[in-house]
């Protein structure tokens, strides 16, 4: 995978030279490219930004000069195309602008992203990029994210593309040693949180690892960690266990949630207005 980051702080991403991504750029694994978007301006100041149209505070990122750089970068790898009806195969590079405003960047989006053969970070600044750049590559035919990777206000860009570039290229083939760390993990295929891990020692400041971890019983051990893993999101993140499939739980997983207070409604019964209702799962009133 090709991955070309646009900043006007390129120092900001020497980050990507260490860990996991260093060593998969130094393997070949990842092509990642950092660029200063002031290569492509034309005035003696190196002019990114100007004022808002219609007022207000803050300046805005000129379009032409990231046009110009996006073009240059956008297109050194395949013309985009805008795929056949059932062809999902990815083609040309896709623009990817970090923005609060945009959807929010999730694990299904990593791994989306991770599929693309090219992407095109574009790190903004002051009050964001002119929205024309955006529109415009969506309608040349290119895969246009405008992502957020939280509900907060950054500076700048370079810190969501550090996110995302480690996201995804943690998803890449060779980049995690050992790619079963990849199945059990947070925001997996699951939809749940991770149990919790302990290493040795075994006791530390009065506290025990949980006795089944010792005991070397494999089924127990996969079982303690489900009901953990479902302990655990039903405390932290409400919205998750609403999300879940049904279908994926066994009867023992809907007995945990039942004692966290979560239930199974909908799907065998037929709806009000003679429709099946699709099986969810409901916080049952206390
Ligand atoms: N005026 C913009 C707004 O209210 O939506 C905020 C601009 S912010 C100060 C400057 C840049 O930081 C954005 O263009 C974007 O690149 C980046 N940024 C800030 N917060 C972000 C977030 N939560 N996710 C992704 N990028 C963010």
């Amino acid at each position: 995978m090709r991955i070309d980051v646009v900043t006007i702080f390129p120092d900001y991403l020497a980050a990507l030279d260490l860990s996991l991504v260093g060593k998969a750029r130094r393997a070949g694994l990842l092509d990642l490219r950092v660029h200063d978007l002031r290569e492509w301006t034309t005035d003696r100041h190196r002019t990114v930004d100007d004022t808002p149209f219609g007022g207000g505070a803050g300046m805005v990122m000129r379009p032409d000069v990231w046009g110009r750089a996006l073009d240059d970068l956008m297109l050194e790898t395949s013309a985009p195309t805008v795929p056949a009806a059932g062809d999902d195969v990815a083609r040309g590079a896709h623009l990817v602008v970090p923005t609060p405003a945009g959807e929010v960047f999730t694990q299904r989006r990593a791994e989306e992203l991770a599929t693309e053969e090219h992407l095109v970070l574009a790190c903004g600044r002051y009050e964001g990029i002119d929205a024309r750049v955006a529109e415009h590559y969506r309608s040349a035919g290119h895969r246009v994210s405008e992502l957020s990777i939280g509900d907060y206000v950054l500076n700048g860009g370079e810190v969501a593309a550090l996110v995302m570039v480690e996201a995804v290229g943690r998803l890449l083939p060779g980049v995690v040693g050992n790619p079963h760390s990849l199945v059990e993990e947070s925001h997996g295929a699951a939809g749940l949180l991770e149990y919790p891990v302990y290493t040795k020692p075994p006791r530390w400041e009065d506290r025990e690892v949980p006795e089944v971890l010792l005991s070397g019983h494999h089924a127990r051990i996969e079982r303690w960690r489900r009901d953990q893993a479902l302990e655990r999101t039903a405390a932290r993140r409400p919205d998750m266990v609403a999300a879940l499939d049904p279908e994926l739980l066994d009867r023992h997983d809907r007995e945990v949630l039942a004692g966290l207070g979560w239930q199974v409604v909908g799907g065998a019964a037929d709806g009000p207005d003679g429709r099946r209702s699709s099986a969810r799962l409901e916080r049952v009133a206390e």
